[in-house]
């Protein structure tokens, strides 16, 4: 069956799509978070708000409450109720268990420093990969360094989980189909030395959990799809549509960041600006 336009933008979204908001409260929201926001609302006949906050190093309780404020400031109202990643540790280090359980993870002890050292010493085209360098650390090695209370991250071994996988392709209903290619980014850090458990393990568990068939975001994410796919083939999650969509632009032409003192919603607010003025900003053309 054709899909139904419903949402934003020249690409059809499927009536019914499940989608979600899933800012991360490392500061105030801006404009490029709004655009967000509103194309995530006009797609899904569902959309959710999720709260990653589960790196405590750049996350602060007060902005998640500054941006649960501003939503509803700016008008967005969103379905069932309010996620915040921080409250389900254990849920993800479930997932992280299983991984390790089947052999796709191994603990990284590089430092920083370490993994520049290995990239420059490396011969052939320069990369900006990690190495490899812990990945064949006998197991005996990894667990004496581990009881003698050595930091360490886990990584996958992409190339382990890409032949259970097979190949992984995606569909994004604004870019078209589009095949994964996880392995060039080398292999990925699922847990921080000092993050328990990283974003690409969190979004796609929520996903899969909360029912998310549509995920969309900006366009600067595109290539984090290609290890999400490969963590839900892993899982056994199901696949959803993506819709990455174009960043809006400052008046530089330079994306919109928030080290660029982009605009804050509050901001505007507190300039006078009005909510309907403030989503036609966000998103010229959007209907009010
Ligand atoms: N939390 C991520 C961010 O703020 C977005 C995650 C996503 O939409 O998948 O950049």
């Amino acid at each position: 069956m054709a899909p139904e336009t419903s949402g934003p933008g020249p690409a059809p979204f499927p009536a019914g799509s499940v989608t979600r908001f899933a800012p991360s409260p490392t500061g105030l929201l801006h404009l490029g978070h709004a655009h967000s926001a509103l194309f995530a609302r006009r797609a899904g006949t569902r959309c959710l708000l999720r709260i990653e906050d589960i790196d405590a190093t750049r996350c602060r309780p007060e902005y998640t409450e500054a941006l649960v404020e501003d939503l509803a400031w700016l008008g967005l109202r969103f379905d069932g109720p309010l996620r915040l990643q921080s409250g389900h540790l254990p849920d993800y280090r479930r997932v992280l268990d299983a991984l390790e359980a089947r052999g796709l993870l191994y603990p990284c002890f590089c430092t920083r420093g370490d993994i520049a050292a290995a990239i420059a010493a490396q011969h052939g085209p320069s990369s900006r990969l990690y190495p490899g360098t812990c990945r064949g650390l006998p197991r005996a090695e990894a667990e004496a360094r581990i009881a003698a209370g050595a930091p360490y991250a886990l990584r996958l071994d992409v190339t382990r989980a890409l032949a259970e996988t097979g190949p992984l392709a995606f569909t994004d209903l604004i870019h078209g189909p589009r095949s994964c290619a996880p392995e060039a980014q080398g292999d990925v850090v699922l847990a921080r030395k000092d993050v328990p458990v990283s974003y690409h393990l969190c979004v796609t568990h929520d996903d899969a959990l909360q029912g998310v068939t549509l995920v969309t975001r900006g366009e600067d994410l595109l290539e984090a799809t290609d290890i999400q796919r490969l963590l839900q083939a892993l899982m056994g999650w199901p696949e959803p549509l993506y819709a990455h969509h174009p960043l809006i632009l400052g008046p530089d032409g330079r994306r919109l960041a928030k080290r660029d003192h982009a605009p804050t919603l509050r901001a505007l607010r507190e300039a006078g600006r009005t909510p309907e003025e403030v989503r036609a900003m966000a998103f010229p053309g959007l209907a009010p």
